[in-house]
C-alpha cells in the first residue's frame, strides 16, 4: 500500500507505553522483555468478513471483536494479557473506516493495559488477524486436559445470546441486547486470571458450548453429563422466549452449537467449590454449573424430563 506509512502513524501509532516494551512499532520487528520467571502465552485468530462477522458490521465493532476473541484464548489460558500485533487486510484504505476500527480496538486494548506492538497492513478482502500475548507462572496456565472424573463444569455468563442474534433483522431492546453480545463480547480476563488456582481445565466458547466442552473432554479422557435446564440464558433471551420470537428448542440449541459467546467453559474438584464461590463474589462474575465430568467418554446432554437429547449441528464449521 503506497500510503501504509501515513495510515500506520494515523491510526495505529499507540501513546500506551509499557516498560515492558523495548521497541514498539516502527522498526523490522518489536523487542519486549518478558517478565522473569513468566511464561509466555501466544495466540492468533483471523477474522474475515463475510465469514466470522457480517459485511455488515460497524468498523468500531469489528475492532473490538478482533481484539476480544483473542483477549478471550488469553482469559481461557489464564494469561495476564501484555503485547498485539495486528494484520490488517484492507480493500481501500477509508479513513472514517480506520477510524471507528481503531477506536474499538484500542478501547478494548486499553482496558486491559494491552499494547499494541507491530503488525502488517495490505491491500485485499477484509481480513483482520491478530495475535496476543500474555504471561503466566509456570505450571498456572488453564490447560484443557485436566479435567477429572467427579469435577463439576461450569460456564460464565449467558449463552446462545450471540448465534440468535443473526436470525433477527428488526430491532427491540431484547433483540439489541443480543447483538450486543454478538459485536462486543467482553473477555473474561479477570476470572481467567482467578481460575489459575481453582480450575482443572478451561477453554473459551467460541464455537458453540457441545463443541468446545467436547475439546476438554478429548484432551482429559473423560466424559460428561450436562442438563440443558441448567445452561443460563439472559433475560433479553427469556423475554424473547416468553414472547413467542425463539423456541426454548432454538434456546437450547443455540447455547450448545452457536457461535460467539466467548465466554468460559471450566471443570473444578470438589475441593475447590468453596474457594471458586469466593472469587465470583470477589469478581462480582456470574458462573452456572451446568453438569459433572464422568469416566464414560462423550458428552451427554438430557433436556427438562431427562430425555437424551441430540444436536442439531455441532459448533462453527470452519470449512
Ligand atoms: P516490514 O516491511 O519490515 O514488514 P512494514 O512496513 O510492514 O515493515 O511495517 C513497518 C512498521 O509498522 C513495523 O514496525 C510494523 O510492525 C508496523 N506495522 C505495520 N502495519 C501495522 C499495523 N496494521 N498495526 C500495527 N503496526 C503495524
Ligand atoms: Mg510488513
Amino acid at each position: 500500500m503506497p500510503e501504509e506509512f501515513e495510515l500506520i502513524n494515523r491510526y495505529f501509532t499507540t501513546t500506551k507505553q509499557r516498560s515492558d516494551v523495548i521497541f514498539g512499532i516502527g522498526d523490522d520487528c518489536a523487542l519486549v522483555q518478558v517478565p522473569a520467571n513468566q511464561q509466555l502465552a501466544i495466540t492468533t485468530d483471523t477474522l474475515v468478513a463475510g465469514v466470522h462477522f457480517p459485511h455488515q458490521t460497524a468498523a468500531e465493532h469489528i475492532g473490538h471483536k478482533a481484539a476480544a476473541v483473542n483477549l478471550s484464548d488469553l482469559a481461557a489460558m489464564g494469561a495476564t494479557p501484555a503485547w498485539a500485533t495486528l494484520a490488517l487486510t484492507l480493500p481501500e484504505a477509508d479513513t472514517q473506516w480506520l477510524e471507528d476500527f481503531s477506536r474499538g480496538f484500542f478501547s478494548l486494548l486499553n482496558q486491559y493495559n494491552v499494547q499494541l506492538i507491530g503488525g502488517d497492513t495490505s491491500r485485499g478482502p477484509l481480513t483482520i488477524t491478530i495475535a496476543a500475548y500474555g504471561f503466566v507462572s509456570p505450571g498456572q496456565a488453564l490447560l484443557r486436559s485436566g479435567a477429572k472424573v467427579g469435577d463439576k463444569i461450569y460456564v460464565t455468563g449467558d449463552l446462545g445470546d450471540a448465534a440468535l442474534a443473526l436470525h433477527f433483522n428488526s430491532s427491540t431492546k431484547a433483540i439489541a441486547q443480543l447483538q450486543q453480545k454478538l459485536d462486543c463480547p467482553q473477555p473474561r480476563i479477570a476470572m481467567g486470571i482467578a481460575l489459575r488456582d481453582i480450575a482443572s481445565a478451561a477453554i473459551d466458547i467460541s464455537d458453540g458450548l457441545a463443541a468446545d466442552l467436547g475439546h476438554i473432554l478429548n484432551a482429559s479422557k473423560v466424559g460428561a453429563h450436562i442438563n440443558v435446564v441448567d445452561l443460563p440464558q439472559s433475560s433479553a433471551l427469556q423475554t424473547l422466549i416468553k414472547a413467542g420470537k425463539i423456541s426454548k428448542e432454538q434456546a437450547y440449541q443455540a447455547a450448545l452449537t452457536g457461535g460467539d459467546d466467548y465466554e468460559l467453559c471450566f471443570t473444578v474438584p470438589l475441593a475447590k467449590e468453596a474457594a471458586l464461590q469466593q472469587q465470583l463474589s470477589v469478581l462480582n462474575c456470574v458462573c452456572h454449573c451446568i453438569g459433572v465430568i464422568e469416566d464414560q467418554p462423550g458428552l451427554r446432554i438430557y433436556d427438562a424430563v431427562g430425555a437424551a437429547l441430540s444436536l442439531a449441528k455441532s459448533g462453527f464449521q470452519h470449512f
